[in-house]
């Protein structure tokens, strides 16, 4: 994450991690390749961007979302964020999933199990109207397909008042750790519960807008609505 230009992309042979997204912390736990990339993506509805603004770095949570080697991400016109990353400046996005807490027979070896994703690049604004409106398009029926259809369109003013960014996923890694935790030998005989602890994000009961028309039917969408 730096203002300075990013180094060419090296992403585009399957699997082969640039110099800056090579995991070295345990290399085991990475993975490079977009179908392992894309999915991790694509199973979290939020993610944080890095991003410096005079030598100060921020890291903002956001929403986002992927069309084929893009990942996308959007807000208000007036948003500091968007402004800066607009003017061609470094970002790094990153999406995490936090799977379960490992609780091990010390205290050293707590850890968690979570897929998650780190990529770096120059994003782009989407400026070119019909191009907006799909990515929007994209965003909206990618949580809940079908529903595109049944809103009202954005107007030409919402549109202005909306900034879109893309970054292509071209320089990217993905990292897990999945399974029990790892315990030292000498600590397996100690009277203390050990395994894990499983985390997902779940949809609860719907809470139906309480100026719904009655009669308003509930979209079979809902029903399928599923993330992780
Ligand atoms: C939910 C969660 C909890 C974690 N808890 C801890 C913790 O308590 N302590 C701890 O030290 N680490 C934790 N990690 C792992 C952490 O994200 C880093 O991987 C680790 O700290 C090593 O960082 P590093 O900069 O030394 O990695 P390096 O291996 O030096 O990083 C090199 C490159 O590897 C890639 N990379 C590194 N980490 C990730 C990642 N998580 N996802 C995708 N790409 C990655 C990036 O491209 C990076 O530029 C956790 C991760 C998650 C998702």
């Amino acid at each position: 994450m730096a203002d300075s230009p990013a180094p060419p992309n090296t992403m585009s042979a399957e699997a082969a991690p640039s110099e800056r997204t090579r995991v070295k912390r345990l290399p085991n736990r990475g993975a490079y390749d977009r179908q392992t990339i894309y999915r991790i993506v694509d199973a979290s509805i939020s993610c944080h961007i890095g991003y410096v603004v005079d030598g100060q770095p921020y890291v903002t949570p956001t929403a986002h979302w992927r069309r084929d080697e893009y990942v996308y991400w959007h807000g208000s016109s007036a948003s500091r964020m968007l402004r800066a990353q607009g003017t061609a400046r470094s970002v790094c996005f990153t999406v995490t999933l936090l799977d379960g807490l490992v609780l091990a027979r010390s205290a050293f070896h707590h850890s968690m199990n979570y897929r998650s994703v780190m990529a770096l690049g120059i994003p782009q604004l989407v400026d070119d109207p019909e191009e907006k409106m799909a990515a929007l398009q994209a965003f909206v029926e990618r949580l809940t397909p079908g529903r595109w259809r049944e809103v009202r369109p954005p107007t030409e003013a919402e549109l202005k008042a909306t900034t879109v960014m893309r970054l292509r996923l071209d320089e990217a890694s993905a990292k897990m750790r999945s399974g029990p935790s790892v315990e030292d030998d000498a600590d397996l005989a100690l009277p203390c519960w050990a395994g894990v602890v499983p985390l997902a994000v779940q949809a609860g009961p719907l809470q139906p807008d309480a100026l719904l028309p009655p009669g308003t039917p509930t979209p079979a969408y809902l029903g399928a609505f599923k993330l992780g």
